[in-house]
């Protein structure tokens, strides 16, 4: 598996190439190269702590999308990377180490090239972790909002004044 290759197939996706694109190719080549496969399906799930660009090289390259389902946000704002297959029961999770990449006077295209030529555990601490999963995204039917009558699904909507309806409305409501 060339990096090379995954590094283009993620900036045709990604739209521009950057340090954070980098790390994601070599997270998400890593953790193909442990025998995680690519997910058509929901067979691979990752949670991630941060919304950086390194994110969309693990949509694109492990199959783990925010429409699938199988790419969890939680918005904590750290460089970890959780990696769950549920054909094997494996869990891997990939913790970026701090570098002194940032202070070296190196140009952006400088810090790529590095990044794409360093092994995993250079950039990475690497766990394995026990498989321990939020189950099958759940399919919630919806139902439209009593307030503005968008449909809204089953699970987010919120009762308040004994009416049901969509969050954005609710936060309205609680503000009047
Ligand atoms: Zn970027
Ligand atoms: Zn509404």
């Amino acid at each position: 598996m060339e990096t090379k290759n995954l590094m283009e197939k993620a900036v045709r996706f990604h739209g521009h190439i950057c340090p954070g694109l980098a790390i994601g190719v070599l997270a998400a080549k890593h953790i193909l190269e442990r025998g995680y496969l690519y997910a058509p399906n929901e067979e691979l799930v990752v949670i991630v702590e941060n919304d950086s660009c390194s994110v969309d090289a693990l949509q694109v390259l492990l199959g783990t999308t925010f429409g699938k389902g199988n790419l969890i946000h939680k918005d904590y704002g750290k460089l970890k990377y959780y990696f769950y297959d549920r054909r094997t029961e494996k869990g891997t999770r990939l913790t970026l180490k701090s570098s002194d990449l940032g202070d070296k006077k190196l140009s952006k295209n400088e810090k790529i090239q590095v990044l794409l030529n360093s092994k995993p555990e250079d950039i990475f601490i690497i766990d394995d972790i026990e498989f321990n999963l939020p189950g099958l995204a759940p399919i919630k039917e919806s139902l439209p909002c009593e307030i503005c009558g968008e449909l809204t699904m089953n699970g987010r909507l919120m009762t308040y004044n004994s009416s049901e309806m969509c969050i954005p409305c609710y936060k309205k409501m609680r503000e009047q």
